[in-house]
Parts: C-alpha cells; structure tokens; sequence
C-alpha cells in the first residue's frame, strides 16, 4: 500500500470554508499550526496506513455523511454503558474516562451508566481460557435496551468492557466496533494493559498497578473512546496530520498518536457540536493536569497561548 503525503494544498482544501467561523475557532485551526501539528510521516511496516488504502475525509465530504451523529431537539446524549465486572486490580477508572469524554465532546452530555453484566443472548467464544464476545450481540443489546435509558434524551451509546471482543468469525480480536446507523458501539479494554500480551490472566490480576502504567492504561483508554466516538461522530480516519483520529494497529501505534485533533478534524467536530473551543482545551487541561496526563496538559496549554 503506497501513501502519499497530503500537499498543503490538499490539507487547505480539506480544511474547507473557515470564513464563517467565529475568531476562537478561526485561530484554532489556523494559528501557529506547525508549532502545534506535526505532519503525518511515510508509514512503515506494520503501520496503519502502510496496510490500509486511506484517502482521506475532507470537511466537504464530511458534511455529506449523512449518518453521522448530530445532537438534535433533546436527542443531546452520550451514554456510556460499562459491560461486564470491572472488578479488577488493574481495570482503568471508567468514572475518570467519562469525565474526559464529557470534556472533549463539549456541547454534548455524557452520562456513565451503572454497570450491566453480560446477557446469555450475547454470544462468546473461548480465547486462551478467557471468554471473548461478540461485538454484534452487544449492539444488539444496546439497540434493544434503548427504551431502558432516555430515548428523548439519547443521541448515542456505547458500551466498554474489559472483557476481549471479537466481530465475527476469522478475527483474533478487535479493539472496538461501530455500527454507524444505529449510533452505537462497543470497545474493549482489555488489551490496553500493558502486561497484556507478557503475562496470563492470572499473573496480571496478582501484579500490583505501578503509577506508569496506570498512566498508559488511562491514556489509551480515552485515546480508544475519544477515536471511537469520532467515528460515531463522521470522522474518518485522518491522513492530514499526526491526529488524534489517525488509524492504529497496535498499542505501540496508540501511544504515538497524539491525545488532541488536527485543525481538520477539529472543524467537522465543531460543526456539528458548535462548543466553546478556548472552554473545551481549558477544561481538557485541567483533567490532563489532575489524572497525570503531562505531556496532553502541556500541549493544551500551549495551543490555548496560541488562540489568546
Ligand atoms: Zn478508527
Ligand atoms: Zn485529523
């Protein structure tokens, strides 16, 4: 698979018509952008786009998604609805994750649910001892129990689990899955753990959580949900920047994707949810800032100097 670096030409054009925009939000896609962005780099080896044919989303193209998710009348909601015991030593703290997604998509409500277990309907296969399960019978789940939760108010739900998931027959596992129409998804933490793939189940329930990896745990928690809920969103997955919204194969690829979306992404996201940019990075911020999330703060903090 060939990738061709985007011109600034194209990433102009990708961008779209930003006369309208109100001055925050001007600056924020136009200020100080290579201070900020780095661009994409060739992919190599088993990179994302090195594997997949990505053409990029255009703001134009973007606006013709015409399943995309978009808060209308009451309909204003994000529900996350936790799956499955996260009675674990090393389970991430999924009140935290909602505090980043009620942050991030700013001009939305995010609502955590209490936690459900899983169904004798959704069905569930062995993987090394562990059970792992399917990612279309929780979207069945979330689609039928609809009118459990407040359907005036619901605009979307997605389920999180750290339970291992998998889409269908022939897949070793997947991350998470959207089932766009419907405005629901379910996502996985279960192998976000950095143990995950060096010791059994057993051995990772018995070995204490340093501070490191509850960081990279947490980190890439919200990576997962903030990418995903993009998608639910309308935004592809981005060829323009190093972003927030870039295609991943693996948890090394995760950890070098940025915590923040490219001006690109940022425009479509901000035509949809019209929130209160200067607001959304302060707020964002100071969550960085409390969870330990350093690098993120220092970058929020930065870009919010450049839209003074
Ligand atoms: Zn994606
Ligand atoms: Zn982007």
């Amino acid at each position: 698979m060939s990738f061709t670096i985007p011109s600034n030409e194209l990433i102009t054009e990708a961008l779209g018509d930003i006369s309208q925009l109100p001055d925050d939000m001007k600056m924020a896609v136009t200020n100080r952008i290579e201070k900020s962005f780095k661009p994409i780099t060739q992919p190599r080896g088993g990179d994302w786009l090195a594997q997949h044919e990505e053409s990029g989303q255009t703001m134009k193209s973007f606006q013709m998604n015409l399943s995309k998710a978009a808060p209308h009348g009451t309909h204003n909601t994000i529900y996350i609805q936790p799956l499955g015991s996260f009675d674990h030593p090393r389970a991430p703290p999924v009140d935290v994750i909602n505090e980043f997604a009620r942050a991030f998509f700013s001009g939305c409500e995010v609502e955590l649910l209490p936690t459900v277990d899983f169904t004798n309907n959704m069905k569930k296969r062995d993987r090394d001892g562990q059970p792992q399960y399917l990612t279309g019978d929780i979207h069945h789940y979330l689609c039928q129990t609809r009118s459990k939760r407040d359907s005036r108010r619901e605009l979307l739900s997605v389920a999180v689990t750290m339970a291992d998931i998998y889409p269908e027959e022939g897949w070793n596992f997947v991350y998470g899955q959207a089932r766009f129409v419907e405005h629901v998804g379910v996502y996985s933490f279960a192998r976000l753990d950095p143990l995950f793939y060096r010791a059994t189940a057993e051995e990772i329930h018995r070995t204490p959580l340093t501070e490191q990896h509850s960081i990279i745990i947490l980190r890439r928690c919200i990576k997962i949900i903030l990418h995903e809920v993009g998608h639910i969103f309308g935004l592809y997955h981005c060829i323009y920047y190093l972003c927030l919204m870039n295609g991943f194969n693996n948890e090394t690829e995760m950890d070098w994707k940025p915590l923040h979306l490219c001006p690109v992404c940022l425009h479509k996201l901000y035509s949809t949810l019209q929130f209160d940019v200067r607001h959304l990075y302060a707020t964002f911020a100071n969550l960085c800032d409390t969870y330990g999330l350093e690098k993120e703060c220092k970058w929020y903090r930065k870009r919010l100097e450049y839209l003074q």
